[in-house]
């Protein structure tokens, strides 16, 4: 797939580690090798999978003369700080639309991702609650200043649109060639699965580069068939998007909806167990929204033989740790 004729800012220039995880699978006992792909070392301040997204997207507000950015996300959004963090590299002004997915959850004193939206210098936050459509809340905020003479580019939720999603057709061939030089290939794949973008360009990258390593989505929000449904469209988004004459093949997109509880970004036992197992094996920090509650959907279907015995399984780091500073005491109480 020819990813060069689109542009791009080069927020990624080198390949993010391939780790095996020898404590961590030990610790397991489930008979199978973990690996891991370190996204969350990618550049961006904190570090996750956004900044590939964004290579796209915030390019393309270059290209059309944009001088200001406007994305929206939850209260402690990774995505929005790290639409900040470039934006601040660009010389761009951003400006950010929050939603209360829990009711009264914005707190301008709280620490994680919130206390780094001060931090980096964001020029508004607009707290919306939780169902507003979030497009038509940016609009209105792009409107305002498009009549104060400023000409902003709105970046959708997560970055997951057609465009943010090459960021992660890219990293999936970026895997494909890793595992050519490490002279190693992986059974299955384990991704978080949010806004889509993630999942849908593995997906893509996956279909269009006839890689066929099976790949099970950890949904971290909404309904199963609701989220595959969101991972198939933006899948087949991106190949239309590229030019690729193929489709993503319904069965072939998984996201499972097990390991959400109660709800979006509330803690879950399993996610505090999975977060502490990584940190306590291998000194690798997980995030209590994303990655804790996808690590803990691959510990719990290792544990039930959900990946056959000596099965190489590779986990996505998507990144996300600033939020652990956000959830001190759910943490605490677990010791
Ligand atoms: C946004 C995010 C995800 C989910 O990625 P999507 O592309 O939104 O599905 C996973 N992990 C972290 C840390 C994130 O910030």
């Amino acid at each position: 797939m020819n990813l060069a004729k689109f542009i791009k800012r080069g927020y990624a220039p080198n390949p993010t580690p391939i780790e095996y995880l020898p404590n961590f699978s030990r610790a397991l006992n489930a008979d199978i090798d973990v690996y891991i792909k370190r996204d969350d070392m990618l550049p961006g301040a904190g570090g996750g999978n956004k900044t590939r997204k964004l290579d796209f997207c915030i390019a393309d507000a270059l290209q059309k003369g944009c001088d200001t950015v406007i994305t929206c996300g939850a209260v402690q959004s990774n995505h929005c700080r790290l639409t900040l963090a470039w934006a601040v590299h660009e010389g761009l002004d951003c400006h950010l639309v929050l939603e209360e997915r829990v009711p009264n959850s914005y707190d301008e004193e709280a620490s994680g991702n919130n206390f780094l939206f001060q931090l980096l210098g964001v020029k508004s936050i607009t707290v919306v609650p939780g169902g507003t459509n979030m497009l038509d809340a940016m609009q209105k905020v792009a409107d305002k200043l498009t009549a104060d003479g400023k000409k902003p580019y709105i970046i959708p939720g997560g970055a997951s649109n057609a465009l943010g999603a090459l960021g992660y057709v890219s990293c999936m061939e970026e895997i494909m060639a890793q595992m050519f030089a490490m002279n190693l290939t992986f059974d299955h794949m384990v991704v978080p699965s949010g806004s889509a973008g993630t999942h849908g360009g593995i997906m893509a990258g996956m279909i269009g580069n006839n890689i066929n390593i099976p790949v099970t989505g950890i949904g971290v929000n909404r309904p199963k068939a609701v989220q595959e449904k969101a991972v198939y469209d933006l899948a087949n988004a991106a190949l239309a998007l590229i030019g690729v004459d193929a489709k993503v093949p319904a069965d072939k997109v998984v996201a499972f909806d097990d390991y959400v509880g109660p709800g979006y970004s509330l803690p879950t036992d399993a996610m505090v167990e999975a977060v502490q197992m990584l940190a306590r094996t291998e000194a690798i920090l997980l995030d209590p929204v994303y990655s804790g509650k996808a690590m803990s959907g691959l510990i719990d279907l290792a544990r039930k033989g959900y990946f056959a015995k000596g099965s190489k399984v590779l986990f996505l780091h998507t990144g996300g740790s600033p939020a652990l500073f956000a959830y001190l005491p759910t943490f605490r109480a677990a010791k």
